[in-house]
């Protein structure tokens, strides 16, 4: 009896101490992994986003016009998810409408940057800024960052459109995957949230009480009363 009490002891302590995953900084190694070795990956930070309170007066006025234009765009066309890309001179270079055609991943950015390359040839995305009416959904994400965008800013957050919205959502943030552009490059994106984010979200609108829309989803998300 004693002795099950001691492991129940034990093992509780062990449970309290266990960590998540393996990676013990005392023990890893940290680079290119040996033949032998157990690899796994290095734990990484989500990227930083900044917000309109972090930006200068005239940059924010600049990036609150051009989501005021891809806003536009989707009101007019009816449609939710729009994108546009400028070249860091200042030039809007194209845009993409998720219209979903020809397939369902056509989202706004992967078509804008589709465009882009058929326009004018682009292949790679280093000079230039991406605009979408909501952030980048996982895919998209990993498209801008195998794409390089110098930056991408965008209006509603997914964690709204899932979490309030009620708008089927891949549950990650972009910066998971932006946190990660290691792997590929030295360089990373500058994200800016929220911009126009007041505007944004009156755009998407709620579909809470519309599940019969394609878009619509009930939420199973953390809520905090703030
Ligand atoms: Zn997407």
């Amino acid at each position: 009896m004693r002795l099950l009490l001691l492991a129940l002891i034990l093992s509780f302590i062990g449970l309290s101490y266990a960590c998540k995953g393996n990676f013990n900084p005392y023990t890893t190694t940290i680079g290119q992994c040996g033949s032998t070795d157990r690899t796994d990956w290095l734990p990484t930070d989500n990227a930083p986003v900044l917000t309109p309170a972090n930006l200068d007066p005239a940059e924010l006025a600049v990036h609150e016009a051009r989501m005021d234009h891809i806003l536009a765009m989707g009101t007019a066309l009816k449609r939710k998810f729009v994108a546009s890309i400028y070249h860091q001179n200042g030039t809007l270079m194209c845009t993409g409408v998720n219209m979903g055609k020809p397939n369902i991943i056509s989202h706004g950015e992967i078509v804008a940057i589709n465009n882009c390359t058929e326009l004018h040839g682009i292949t790679v995305f280093t000079n230039y800024t991406l605009y979408t009416t909501g952030e980048p959904c996982a895919m998209c994400a990993g498209a801008l960052v195998w794409a390089d965008f110098k930056t991408v800013v965008w209006g509603t957050y997914n964690s709204d459109l899932l979490c309030k919205i009620c708008m089927s959502n891949i549950p990650m943030d972009s910066a998971y995957i932006f946190g990660r552009s290691y792997g590929l490059r030295s360089s990373s994106t500058t994200l800016i949230g929220g911009v126009r984010r007041a505007q944004a979200d009156a755009f998407f609108g709620s579909y809470c009480s519309n599940p019969n829309s394609i878009y619509y989803i009930q939420p199973k998300c953390a809520c905090t009363p703030q």
